[in-house]
């Protein structure tokens, strides 16, 4: 795909923007269109019937026991009416006519657009195996996924959750903490492996453990049984596991189809550029749905996180509306679990050198990676100062001295410069 240039000639036309899909991503879009000045119409088209809501609870804080009955709405129906941002709710779109310029909905209207927005996200990857379909086998994307998997969630319950990924695990510290008993079954040895290193990995495992949780590594689960309900799951090797509700938290697929059909060039994800345009000038994506080269590393990357949703967003608002785009950011990710906040910075590579800085056991540590002897990405457990520090040098594309990295008590800007009050010169050795 092409690189982004951030400068498109706004054109005046009676047709609106056109934003699919409500998520942050496409909230983000309309807010930063009115933000930077765009006078035409807007209208958000949103498959689900609620105001737009914030995500990240749904796997945390809204399952507990005491916590939230609802999501924060990521904006007040005031802002949009303010705004001047129409929306349509309970109305998803099913085709796109590039030619025409217009969707068609399912109510069986036609909108026409101007330029048209795809911010459709991603839906999670469905369980296969049979029972798949029994009652009390749920998954977790949606206010009401929740608030159902919230209402089965209760003290003594025996949850299995399949997946031990950020939803598995979230949901876990949720289930344990309601006083559930918790089994976790992941196919890899090790959890969140997609997105982290093993040490990570070791520590929040510990960390769970410590809370009641099991973990079954390798498992792969062959059926779901019950009569009425699900009862138990089984794996490979035969072992079942005695279940009242089962959580598929499996990973998510983008929600594509839409632009695949329209001939968009789509490849797990639609692809777009540094701008969020698509292979049809008139049509743009932004969010989790997208896939896209990283301007960091040159990785084709899909990112499934709510900073690159909202950066996204904005590079669509800015080359839609003309302006410059803010430059890109390096993307980060967090997540917390029995009250332990994970943050990470970059995208690791499996391949990286992982260098663990700190001590595990104190609570308190992070591990960066190094990509051919330069800082790519970090994770940091409950040491914000130094997620805030890494973020920066991860941009700034230093090299790195993993023997002064590995010591804790040099702080990480110095293990990069050799000092801790970089000059002009320090700073341009350490990029070259
Ligand atoms: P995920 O991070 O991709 O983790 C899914 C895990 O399940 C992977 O380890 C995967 O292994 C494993 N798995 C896949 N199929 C399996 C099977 N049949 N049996 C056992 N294990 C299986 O996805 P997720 O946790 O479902 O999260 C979904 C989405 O929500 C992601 O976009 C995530 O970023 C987002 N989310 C983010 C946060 C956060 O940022 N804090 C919180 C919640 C959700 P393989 O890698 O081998 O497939």
């Amino acid at each position: 795909m092409r690189n982004g240039t951030g400068a498109a000639a706004p054109v005046s036309t009676q047709d609106p923007v056109v934003i699919i899909g409500s998520g942050h991503s496409g909230v983000a879009v309309a807010a930063g269109l009115r933000t930077r000045g765009w006078e035409g119409g807007i209208l958000l088209i949103d498959a689900e019937q609620e105001l737009p809501y914030e995500r990240p609870p749904l796997s945390k804080e809204l399952l507990k026991d005491g916590g939230p009955d609802e999501p924060a709405v990521l904006r007040k129906e005031k802002f949009y009416a303010d705004r001047g941002i129409a929306r349509l709710a309970g109305v998803p779109a099913e085709s796109i006519d590039r030619e025409g310029r217009t969707v068609q909905l399912s109510d069986g209207t036609r909108q026409a657009y101007h330029r048209l927005v795809i911010a459709t996200g991603s839906r999670t990857r469905p369980l296969t195996v049979p029972g798949s379909g029994l009652p009390g086998v749920r998954s977790l994307r949606t206010r009401d996924d929740a608030l159902e998997l919230k209402r089965l969630l209760v003290p003594g319950a025996r949850v299995a959750i399949i997946g031990a990924g950020y939803i598995g695990l979230e949901v876990a510290a949720a289930a344990a903490a309601t006083g559930c008993k918790v089994t976790v079954l992941e196919f890899q040895d090790r959890v969140m492996s997609r997105v982290t290193s093993a040490p990570v990995s070791r520590h929040f495992e510990q960390l769970h453990g410590r809370h009641g949780v099991r973990f079954v590594f390798g498992a792969a689960v062959t059926s779901i049984d019950g009569g009425e309900r699900a009862e138990r799951v089984t794996v490979a090797d035969g072992t079942n596991f005695p279940a009242d509700v089962v959580l598929a938290g499996i990973g998510v697929l983008p929600n594509q189809e839409l632009a695949a059909d329209a001939g968009l060039e789509c490849r797990d994800g639609i692809l777009v550029d540094g701008d969020g345009r698509t292979s049809d000038p008139a049509i743009y994506a932004s969010g989790d749905v997208t896939r896209f080269t990283s301007p960091i590393d040159g990785a084709s990357q899909r990112l499934e996180c709510i900073q690159n949703a909202l950066a996204q967003a904005d590079r669509v608002a800015a080359h839609i509306t003309g302006q410059p785009a803010a430059e890109p950011e390096v993307p980060w990710f967090w997540t917390v679990q029995h009250g332990v906040r994970l943050q990470t910075a970059g995208v690791r590579h499996p391949e990286d050198d992982a260098i663990v800085r700190g001590e595990p056991a104190a609570g308190k540590f992070s591990v960066v990676y190094l990509r051919d002897g330069r800082l790519a990405a970090v994770d940091t457990i409950a040491n914000l100062a130094e997620f805030r520090t890494a973020k920066r040098l991860i941009a700034r594309g230093v090299r790195i001295d993993p023997v002064l990295a590995a010591d804790p008590a040099i702080p990480l800007a110095e293990a990069i410069y050799g000092t801790p009050n970089p000059t002009d010169a320090d700073l341009a050795a350490a990029r070259s």
